[in-house]
């Protein structure tokens, strides 16, 4: 009776070339023992089952054989190479750390570094899980790490390099073993059938390096395990059986169902999964899985990131050619969602149903995104940006104000008629206005008077009149409705500047109206928001005068008793409030030029 062998071992590579998908590390090795650099620690690290103790191995054996070949690999001939390839090696010691980390352990190990070896040329000591060694054993290993004898090789192995401590790092060489790839551990799979007379078809094999999530040696067990269950011909279907593997064909029809939208069939096929003993979790995140495969197959940049064989990756492809990106990304994010609140609900199934009906309405939504043509909202400012340039007033659409706090009765109602403008005789005016600064209603332009001395703060009558515009030196009158009067008025509020957003924010409550004539009255609570708004009152006049056309334009400011309780304050206004009725804080507040922040 012949001894069984796990393929793991049987085929356990022997040379650097057969080491599957490690291609760029084995090189590197191989170069250095053909050039005699030899470093006295090697530290490998990388997930299990990856082939760390392999490559530990076959290094080993190579830097003793006694006739090394030119590619500088080992020659698998001589007495050296025999002894290792038959186990019976005295120049490698192995130390398992998960199992022996003891100082007693190691000491052990230590005391075989300093005998010198007797064939070949170097010792070597291989420290599996070194993370695992106790502190004690650290210390003691460290200190022959510290000052090697010439014939001695350390290669410790660790799935956790994060554990190793900095003076372990710091004297090795170090190298990363990365997770081996699908397509990879297919093929070695495809050598060990092959080698072994099993027949099999790809894609199960696909399954089974799936499952084995990168690491070769879980692999060869699994492919062990479906060996005897498939009697030597490993099918699809038996590897799915035998692993209880949800078949991937129900992320394909799922998906082709969700772009239908046909939801009935959709919780039928849900149905089936669940009555085949699959988990509602286990079957959203697969899906999860599916739709990041197929938003990873629509781009030959990301192409790489799907780990399937050439025929699987063709029907991902085709798939994905039919999803929008926008749909894989909504199904990915309500996956995600689903799995989230999976846990903690009490009815799991409804939650996938629902989910799956969700994404199937959101390929709806995301076709609509995509073709509707997107609403076209009217440029609110249009209009006031020609301004400049004279048009006749019924082209002036009038436009609501954005902020529905700031619609009023008036700006609702339709604009009484304009009055139709008299012609008068055109006539030249100076840009110099007078500044009505005791009686508070300004006089129209062109009653051409003495500008009085202002008596403004210098600061803001600074500010003010850099803010006036240069007004045209000749008379306009056209007529604006009550709306016009609004927008222009909030306008002018809104581009004052940030230091100026007290008075921005004071002018966006207030509703300016035209009153007889070409009065703009502005209704204020008290003499105390008059005081406050003089300094930008010549500002606001030319403003209003250049957008609507109006050179006759006059502001008047009409202090209005309001409903006490009406109204809820800002800090601002209760602040008003209290100037009111004490003006020594108001003095306080505008010879300090305080400001809130
Ligand atoms: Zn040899």
């Amino acid at each position: 009776m012949t001894q069984y062998i796990v393929s793991a071992r049987k085929y356990r590579p022997t040379t650097f070339d057969s080491v599957v998908g490690q291609q760029s590390l084995t090189t590197t090795l191989k170069n250095a023992i053909a050039t005699g650099k030899l470093a006295h620690a090697y530290l490998f690290c990388g997930p299990r089952g990856v082939g760390k103790t392999t490559c530990a191995r076959i290094f080993a054996k190579t830097i003793n054989c006694l006739t090394p070949l030119e590619n500088g690999e080992a020659c698998n001939h001589c007495e050296s190479c025999q002894a290792f390839n038959e186990g019976r090696s005295y120049n490698i010691h192995e130390l398992d750390a998960a199992s022996n980390n003891s100082v007693e352990d190691i000491r052990g190990l230590m005391e075989q570094v300093m005998m010198p070896p007797q064939v070949g040329r170097y010792k070597v000591f291989i420290i599996d899980e070194v993370h695992m060694l106790s502190t004690a054993a650290f210390n003691a290993f460290l200190k022959t790490l510290e000052e090697p004898p010439a014939h001695a090789i350390f290669i410790l192995a660790t799935t956790e390099k994060h554990k190793i401590l900095p003076t372990i790092l710091s004297r090795c060489q170090i190298y990363d073993f990365k997770r081996m790839e699908v397509a990879d551990i297919v093929a070695h799979l495809e050598r060990v059938a092959k080698a072994e007379g099993i027949s099999y078809e790809p894609e199960a094999l696909g399954v089974i390096a799936r499952k084995a999530d990168g690491g070769m040696r879980d692999a060869m067990s699994i492919f062990d395990q479906v060996t005897s269950y498939a009697e030597g011909n490993i099918t699809y279907r038996k590897v799915i059986e035998d692993l209880n593997v949800l078949d991937y064909d129900y992320y394909f029809k799922a998906t082709d169902l969700l772009l239908e939208h046909n939801i009935p069939a959709l919780l039928v096929l849900l149905d089936d999964i669940l009555s085949r003993g699959f988990q509602t979790g286990h079957f959203i995140s697969g899906l999860a899985a599916h739709f990041r495969d197929l938003l990873v197959s629509r781009d030959a940049q990301t192409l790489p990131l799907l780990e399937a064989s050439s025929a699987e990756g063709e029907r991902y492809r085709e798939q994905a050619a039919r999803c929008r990106p926008s749909f894989l990304y909504k199904a990915l994010r309500l996956c995600n969602q689903c799995d989230i609140n999976h846990r903690t609900t009490s009815s799991k199934r409804l939650l996938v149903e629902i989910t799956l009906i969700e994404i199937a309405q959101c390929e709806d939504d995301s076709e609509a995104c995509g073709h509707r043509p997107t609403q076209q909202l009217k440029p609110i400012f249009n209009h006031i940006k020609a301004a400049a340039a004279p048009a006749p007033v019924q082209e002036q659409t009038p436009v609501r104000p954005s902020q529905p706090s700031h619609t009023t009765p008036q700006a609702a109602t339709p604009a009484p008629p304009a009055p139709t403008p008299t012609p008068r005789p055109a006539q030249s005016v100076t840009a110099h206005r007078p500044v009505g600064i005791q009686t508070i209603s300004i006089r129209p332009m062109g009653k051409a008077k003495p500008e009085p001395t202002s008596t403004l703060p210098s600061s803001t009558s600074a500010d003010a009149s850099v803010a006036a515009p240069q007004v045209a030196s000749t008379i306009e009158e056209r007529a604006f409705t009550n709306e016009d009067l609004t927008l222009e008025w909030r306008r002018f509020a809104a581009a004052l500047p940030e230091e100026q957003r007290a008075t921005s924010g004071r002018m966006q409550n207030i509703t300016p109206r035209l009153s007889n004539g070409w009065t703009v009255e502005v209704p204020v609570e008290n003499e105390q928001v008059v005081r406050f708004m003089k300094p930008f009152e010549q500002a606001i006049l030319a403003h209003l005068q250049t957008a609507l056309h109006n050179s006759r334009i006059t502001l008047k400011f009409n202090v209005v008793a309001t409903a006490p309780s009406a109204k809820v304050y800002s800090r601002r206004e209760q602040l008003e409030q209290i100037i009111a009725h004490h003006p020594a804080i108001g003095q306080l507040v505008s010879t300090f030029n305080l400001e809130f922040d």
